[in-house]
């Protein structure tokens, strides 16, 4: 377990955090822009020191203000992924993996991640010469090629396209699964978060809000829903546990299943005004009780 304690203050700001990241697991730290998300990582890497407080990773212990103790980022087990790269621009591919890998012996090894991200062929193109989701997956694979006790991943994905990013999900998963490498993965996008995390610290405005599951953390009251769309229902079809209701918006049908309880529930009928919320996969419906 990595036990991550501290807190940073600076004109106006306090980041007061108390994280427990287990190994061999992806821990999501999700929150809006500005909640402190970044700075954590860059503190738990040593890039930033914090103000007081304790970093221990198993039994090494990274920093401990009271103790005195600083381990300077080179001496933490740590590998970094950025949202934007950070690739060296004037290596290869195969060199961007091999850099800081000294042994010649580990040039099957770095043949092999390459394969494994799909990327053989390209052992010799430059950074530029690749697109964005190409790039983003050398940048992990060099990542991990030193073989990171903790990979950090700051926004990986948000400089993609969403094609490229869904995609990339799907991929990434396996492969921090295959590693089993704990990490931790700065995200603000819910979607990304359930379908990435085992586990969900949320934060806003510096403090830890929740933690638990992504279905705790997506399905929690506290969420705000994300899209809503206001209409008024013009068919219900029902089977005995699902029912589809048909909501007239602007000039588009939408149809959705709802719980057939939740429908007795409102005692929904044909022509009442509804909001549909979407939360990802998760619909819900929301009698309105003023016309809109
Ligand atoms: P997030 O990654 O969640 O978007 P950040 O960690 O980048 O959030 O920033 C959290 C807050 O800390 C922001 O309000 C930011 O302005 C502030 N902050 C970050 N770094 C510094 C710094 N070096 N000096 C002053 N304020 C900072």
């Amino acid at each position: 377990m990595l036990h991550v304690s501290f807190k940073k203050i600076w004109n106006g700001f306090t980041l007061d955090a108390t994280l427990e990241i287990p190994f061999g697991k992806i821990t999501a730290l999700f929150g809006p822009s500005g909640a402190g998300k970044s700075t954590i990582l860059r503190i738990i890497s040593g890039l930033e020191t914090a103000d007081e407080g304790r970093i221990s990773y198993g039994s090494e212990v990274w920093f401990d203000k009271l103790s005195g103790i600083h381990l300077p980022p080179q001496q933490r087990p740590v590998g970094f992924v950025f949202q934007d790269f950070a690739l060296f621009p004037h290596l290869t591919v195969k060199k961007n993996v091999a850099y800081g890998i000294k042994e010649k012996k580990h040039a099957q090894e770095v043949r092999d991640l390459i394969s494994l991200v799909g990327l053989s062929g390209y052992e010799h193109y430059y950074p530029a010469q690749l697109s964005g989701g190409q790039k983003q997956r050398v940048a992990l694979i060099r990542a991990l090629a030193r073989k990171p006790g903790l990979l950090l991943m700051d926004e990986p994905l948000s400089a993609l396209d969403w094609e490229t990013r869904r995609q990339l999900q799907e991929d990434l998963k396996q492969i921090l699964r295959q590693f089993n490498v704990t990490t931790i993965y700065v995200t603000h996008d819910i979607t990304e978060m359930y379908k990435l995390a085992d586990y969900v610290i949320a934060l806003e405005s510096g403090k830890v809000m929740r933690r638990g599951t992504p279905e705790e953390i997506f399905l929690g009251k506290k969420l705000s829903t994300r899209i809503q769309i206001s209409g008024k229902v013009i068919g219900i079809e029902s089977d005995p546990i699902m029912v589809a209701v048909t909501v007239m918006h602007e000039d588009q049908y939408i149809k959705t299943l709802i719980d057939a309880e939740e429908i007795d529930r409102m005692d929904l009928k044909i022509g009442d005004d509804v909001i549909i919320g979407a939360k990802s996969s998760d619909v819900i419906l929301f009698k309105t009780l003023t016309k809109l």
